[in-house]
């Protein structure tokens, strides 16, 4: 068996003994004689699955009993109307950060239900940096103020959590939630596409608190009320079991490493010496502003772009794969979420000095 170095953005890599343990648990889950994907999900084998991956979050985040989790489906791009439904509250308007792709997409949606005030946008330095929280031109009559804290695609990430008073702050953390720890107690909502640092595509998860929740919009769909899932502990409906299982798997595994104080380290460490590699030499460049510079997701480009096939196909030789950038940036993008090893990173590294000594 060969295992490779995925640097893709999402679906992303998983630790290899969450996917060893889950192999081996395949067939007879804990001696239930099934596997989890052919349990029901209101039998008592699944329900203890759901509640340990829930107790393991919120011991993983110190998440405060007034908030409540939820595993939804629909992915991050759900919660982009799943946000304004829930929490416009009889009001008419909602403050957006503008950092990238990811913004964007909120804010079309946002657009949707009320009027959107641009808190700030970065769209002038094409999106290489987070606005400071004094260039923030927040509305204290906003019902929320929305932001991506890591943009996955242009590789931006804020240092800092936004102050935003008494409105509530809503955080799309799909690909930097779990990276570090973070006060959860500053948010109004935290939501997650599950595919990035968390576990398998299919889910996302939604930190709440409760009370912002149970008044929506007219017409908001059951499925799209927070109410209702707090209501049937996220299992209104079947809930994605298995990624919920394996997410678990993944917090379990987190818990066993040191938690998010050791991840931060290690990913802090893992960024800061491919960033190194990248501006010590002039054949690589990262156009990000250092202060606002992503441990998650690093693009980067070579000085001549016709080396860029050649590029991939030595890194693909090496088993460094998916370096590909994305489509909208071009060049590569390495992403290193938790399940990245530090020697992946490390593999990396030696490939790009090998290069430029040869062709740059
Ligand atoms: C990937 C991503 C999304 C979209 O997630 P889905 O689960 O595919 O809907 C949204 N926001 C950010 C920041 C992302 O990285």
């Amino acid at each position: 068996m060969a295992r490779v170095y995925n640097f893709s953005a999402g679906p992303a890599m998983l630790p290899e003994a969450v996917l060893q343990q889950a192999q081996e648990e395949m067939l007879d889950w804990h001696g239930s004689g099934m596997s989890v994907m052919e349990m029901s999900h209101r039998g008592k084998e699944f329900v203890s699955i759901a509640e340990q991956a829930e107790a393991d979050l919120r011991e993983l985040m110190a998440i405060p009993d007034n908030y409540k989790v939820l595993f939804l489906q629909g992915g991050a791009s759900s919660q982009f109307a799943m946000v304004p439904m829930n929490l416009l509250r009889g009001k008419n308007s909602a403050d957006y950060i503008n950092t990238g792709a990811w913004s964007k997409k909120a804010i079309a949606e946002g657009k949707r239900y009320c009027n959107v005030n641009i808190a700030a946008t970065t769209e002038e330095n094409k999106f290489t940096s987070a606005p400071a929280q004094a260039e923030l031109k927040l509305d204290a009559k906003a019902a929320y103020v929305h932001y991506t804290p890591n943009e996955t695609i242009g590789g931006v990430e804020f240092p800092y959590v936004p102050e935003t008073g008494d409105v509530p702050l809503v955080a799309d953390m799909s690909s930097t939630i779990l990276s570090r720890p973070i006060d959860v107690s500053k948010f109004g909502v935290i939501y997650a596409g599950a595919q990035k640092n968390i576990g398998p595509a299919g889910m996302a998860v939604v930190i709440v608190r409760d009370d912002l929740i149970g008044e929506t919009i007219d017409g908001t769909p059951s499925m799209f009320n927070y109410q209702t899932h707090v209501d049937n502990d996220s299992m209104y409906n079947t809930p994605p079991t298995y990624t919920w299982y394996l997410a678990g798997l993944a917090f379990a595994w987190l818990k066993k490493n040191g938690g998010l104080a050791a991840m931060a380290e290690t990913n802090q460490r893992k960024a800061s010496k491919l960033y190194a590699a990248i501006d010590n030499s002039d054949f690589y460049a990262n156009p990000v502003d250092p202060e606002s510079r992503s441990w998650m997701n690093i693009p980067f480009t070579l000085a001549n772009p016709d080396l860029d096939a050649e590029f991939l196909k030595e890194a693909s030789a090496r088993s460094l794969k998916t370096l590909k950038g994305h489509r909208s940036v071009g060049g590569m993008r390495a992403s290193i979420y938790n399940a990245m090893p530090e020697a992946g990173v490390d593999a990396l590294i030696e490939l790009m000095a090998d290069f430029e000594k040869r062709h740059g």
